[in-house]
């Protein structure tokens, strides 16, 4: 059976060796999930105690949160794709260090390449600074569409922030309403054509306006 690029470096992956994590309690590489084709990925920081024990990313209690945010944006889990910038999980879900992120890194940037999603939301501090590459605060750029070579970059706070702080989870809901009108924006009606299929409609974001270029 043939397999696809993003299916060979998720098995180049498969009991990963390459940084401390490894022998740290961690129960198994959670590579990423979703529709491979996706226009949006979601990035979080790192697989905690219920995504080590299924695989997957998002699936505990900020998975619930972050579930109920994408239905308010008209999204589903099958439309996107979701990974993390480290893929094991770090001992007592402590921050990332950055000897992990440094060697994790490169992986989650084939996964981007391989995907080629237009927009890629960056959810927390961690996400957003390793795909930015500036360490600026979550707070001072959430919400807002940065324009990278290769795909548009939105910051979202980490939807575990409102499991903390409940506060924050109006803050989450109004800026994935601008997520919303940022993709309503941008996303093209089908155009009928005249094959069987309906079309669907694309997402294509236009180049930035010139004053969106200088945020820093
Ligand atoms: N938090 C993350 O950043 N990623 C997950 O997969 C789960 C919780």
């Amino acid at each position: 059976m043939t397999t696809t690029p993003l299916q060979d470096l998720a098995k180049s992956l498969h009991n990963c060796q390459r940084c401390k994590l490894a022998k740290l309690g961690r129960s198994q590489v959670v590579f990423g999930v979703g529709n491979p084709h996706a226009s949006i990925m979601f990035v979080g920081e790192a697989p905690g105690a219920n995504e080590d024990l299924k695989g997957e990313p998002f699936v505990g209690a900020a998975g619930k949160i972050l579930n109920d945010l994408l239905q308010s944006a008209n999204l589903s889990r099958d439309d996107i794709y979701i990974a993390n910038v480290i893929k094991c999980r770090p001992p007592e879900n402590r921050d990332p260090e950055l000897d992990e992120v440094e060697t994790c890194k490169p992986f989650l940037l084939q996964q981007i390449q391989l995907i080629r999603p237009k927009l890629v939301c960056t959810l927390g501090n961690w996400a957003t600074q390793t795909l930015l590459e500036r360490k600026v605060g979550i707070t001072k750029v959430k919400a807002q569409a940065f324009y990278m070579k290769d795909f548009v970059l939105f910051p979202l706070l980490h939807p575990a922030a409102a499991l903390h702080q409940g506060g924050l989870l109006d803050t989450l809901k109004a800026d994935f309403k601008k997520l919303k009108e940022f993709l309503d924006r941008n996303t093209k009606p089908a155009t009928p054509t005249s094959g069987t299929a309906p079309a669907a409609p694309t997402l294509q974001i236009d180049p930035p306006h010139p004053t969106q270029m200088d945020l820093f």
